[in-house]
């Protein structure tokens, strides 16, 4: 009798009996990769949303208005708005600095305005030599930032009406204000705001001889705003 156990030439070549075939090494190969594919995809993803929200700058730019541009507003006398803006734009980033913030003073016309990033872009002037007295904040009104404008802008006015007793001045408020051209340049998410910080004629004491209260009420404002989104100062 021929024993009927023994494998015959054709089911060798078959895998013999039931046994499943292992899949040639092309199809195996596949699932690898699809694998490795998907782990780096998520990797790119987890990267892009860090970048988007846990390594935005602690960074405030501040405007010196007219500086490298022009001296701005002028009295008979010769005080010009320059001699203002600048002094005080400086001493604001000082305090912002002191806070734990990235801040930085930009030029009137900073080529680095363009798509500017940072928690918040103030600029500060000073208004005409005339016997007025006041001083009014416009926010950044168009684009994805324009609530968080009007929040800044609403911060900057009750603190710098608070530390300097200046009116609000609606009634001067002018295109050149509501369509600074910062606010047209700055990245679409950049908070920003102008500041007419009091009138060169009437405000003059306040503006030239008591610059404390001017840089106070600045500061406390930005401080009130950033902290209301979040990104409140550490100070040591
Ligand atoms: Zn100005």
């Amino acid at each position: 009798m021929p024993d009927l156990r023994r494998t015959t030439p054709a089911s060798r070549a078959t895998g013999g009996g039931h046994d499943t075939p292992p899949p040639p090494p092309r199809q195996r190969v596949w699932p690898l990769l699809v694998a490795a594919l998907s782990v780096a995809l998520l990797a790119l993803c987890v990267r892009l949303l860090w970048l988007r929200t846990g390594a935005a700058p602690r960074r405030i730019g501040v405007i010196a208005g007219h500086w490298q541009s022009d001296p701005g507003a002028t009295c008979p006398d010769g005080l010009r708005e320059i001699d203002i803006t600048l002094p005080i734009a400086r001493a604001v980033v000082e305090r912002l600095k002191a806070s734990g913030y990235e801040a930085e003073v930009l030029p009137e016309y900073s080529s680095r305005l363009h798509g500017y990033r940072g928690l918040a872009l103030l600029s500060l002037h000073a208004d005409s030599c005339v016997a007025l007295t006041g001083f009014k904040v416009a926010g950044r009104g168009i684009g994805p930032s324009s609530a968080a404008s009007a929040r800044l802008a609403d911060c900057l006015t009750r603190r710098y009406g608070a530390a300097t007793g200046l009116p609000f001045h609606a009634s001067t408020i002018t295109p050149a204000m509501t369509s600074y051209h910062a606010f047209r340049k700055a990245a679409p998410g950049t908070p920003a705001a102008i500041v007419e910080l009091g009138f060169l004629g009437a405000d003059r004491r306040l503006l030239t001889a008591e610059q404390e209260r001017v840089v106070q009420g600045i500061v406390e404002g930005l401080l009130e705003f950033l902290a209301s989104t979040g990104r409140p100062a550490r100070t040591p």
